[in-house]
């Protein structure tokens, strides 16, 4: 990997090879970060290079990806999401510009998809095939989804309250599911140890550096499809921290790459049932505290972060700014994303757009801003909240007079 320089720890700063198998630090247990050579990476690539790809996977951004070549990816047609610019949502928020980069149109259906593609050719890179993970969820069923596409076997963790949605999604991509009778803090401890024992390649997100590396390719489209004019704020859902850390790397890589010229703000959403990681950047320290993991949003509830000192200095070095909202917040968000933009939405994936109407609520944001909302995740992954943001329908038997009782307006 010629763009590569190596892979550096975030809490002792060691150097070492970026090894396809590579975890956490070996000196001091800390979460390591894989770094460039950004002049290589300007001789080989420039925007309008970029821009003449045929490639509309996130594998266009190959000099920006810690990859040995373009021999074995993966099959399925990972990113380059829709993006579209949302007048009528602006409108209804009260805010200038507002894009939707709408990541649930993924193969498996949401973000996560970005990193289990990268987890699938790093594990091939380093001889294995089978891969194993915990998960609140997506990162499960995109895993599986992957894997299968690879022909890879899958051993996967989830915590009982996963939704039946993620769940078929895994069944069907015939990974072997484990549903552990405990909370996603007891499922990680798990799959950690039946990882170390088995010797299954490792897909647990923050553990392992090269997945941040594939969920950065939201933040390269990003950019890519602004035309490489950055927005003011960038707005997006965190639970473990890896998405919101991944993000902001993205960003880093195109500014010190020459390819834009400003940096985002990143607004971090959390629920107010569950936000360990705002809590703590908010108040200006990466010593954070477990929380209950209180909130419909599965995908983020995660009360003990496993990726927060990377998710707390993306908040710190962007000059980020920190919002919590609750679940009816967030079911709000379900309905207006639906409602103005035709964009379904699951709660964590409507998070970050509940997270700028709050913020401009609050007054955190100015108005006259510029902001993308990250979509993350599809809402037919979790229909039982789905219903509850937007209720049931009118059920009658099939006659004339009852559908005129049941639609006054047109009476
Ligand atoms: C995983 C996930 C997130 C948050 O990502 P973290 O890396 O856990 O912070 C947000 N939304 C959806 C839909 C997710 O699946």
């Amino acid at each position: 990997m010629k763009n590569v320089i190596g892979a550096k720890c975030t809490i002792c700063g060691k150097m070492i090879e970026a090894t396809p198998d590579i975890t956490v630090c070996p000196s001091c247990g800390g979460i390591m970060d894989i770094e460039y050579d950004y002049e290589y990476i300007k001789s080989k690539l420039t925007p309008y290079g970029l821009m003449d790809r045929e490639d509309r996977t996130m594998w266009r951004y190959m000099e920006f990806l810690p990859v040995e070549g373009r021999g074995k990816l993966p099959k399925l047609r990972v990113g380059m999401s829709p993006f579209y610019k949302a007048d009528r949502l602006a409108d209804t928020l009260g805010i200038k510009t507002l894009y939707i980069k709408d990541d649930g149109i993924n193969p498996t259906a949401s973000l996560k998809d970005r990193a289990s593609a990268m987890a699938v050719v790093k594990a091939e890179e380093a001889g294995k095939n089978i891969i194993a993970c915990s998960s609140t969820g997506n990162a499960a069923s995109s895993l599986a989804g992957n894997a299968a596409a690879a022909g890879m076997k899958t051993y996967i963790f989830v915590p009982e309250r996963a939704p039946k949605g993620k769940v078929a999604q895994l069944m069907m991509f015939g990974a072997t599911v484990i549903s552990v009778k405990g909370t996603y803090e007891d499922t990680f401890r798990l799959s950690a140890e039946a990882i170390d024992r088995w010797g299954w390649y490792n897909r647990n997100a923050a553990i392992n550096p090269y997945l941040m590396e594939g969920k950065k390719t939201v933040a390269l489209e990003i950019a890519e499809q602004l035309k490489f004019k950055m927005t003011d704020y960038v707005a997006i859902s965190v639970g473990d921290g890896c998405t919101i850390a991944g993000l902001w790397k993205g960003f880093k890589d195109m500014y010190a790459a020459g390819f834009i010229d400003r940096l985002p703000r990143i607004i971090s959403v959390q629920a107010s049932g569950c936000c360990p990681i705002n809590t703590a950047a908010a108040a200006g320290t990466e010593e954070w505290s477990p929380q209950p993991e209180n909130t419909i949003a599965d995908s983020i509830a995660v009360g003990v972060p496993r990726n927060p000192i990377k998710a707390i200095r993306a908040i710190r070095e962007s000059n980020g700014v920190c919002v919590n909202v609750s679940d009816e917040e967030i079911l709000a968000a379900m309905r207006l994303l639906g409602r103005t933009q035709g964009v379904f939405a699951e709660p964590a994936g409507a998070t970050g757009t509940a997270g700028i109407k709050k913020a401009i609520e609050l007054g955190l944001i100015e108005k006259d801003a510029s902001v993308v909302s990250v979509v993350t995740g599809n809402g037919l992954k979790d229909v039982n909240n789905a219903i509850k943001a937007a209720g049931e329908p009118i059920c009658i038997p099939p006659e004339m007079d009852l559908l005129l009782k049941e639609l006054p307006e047109l009476a």
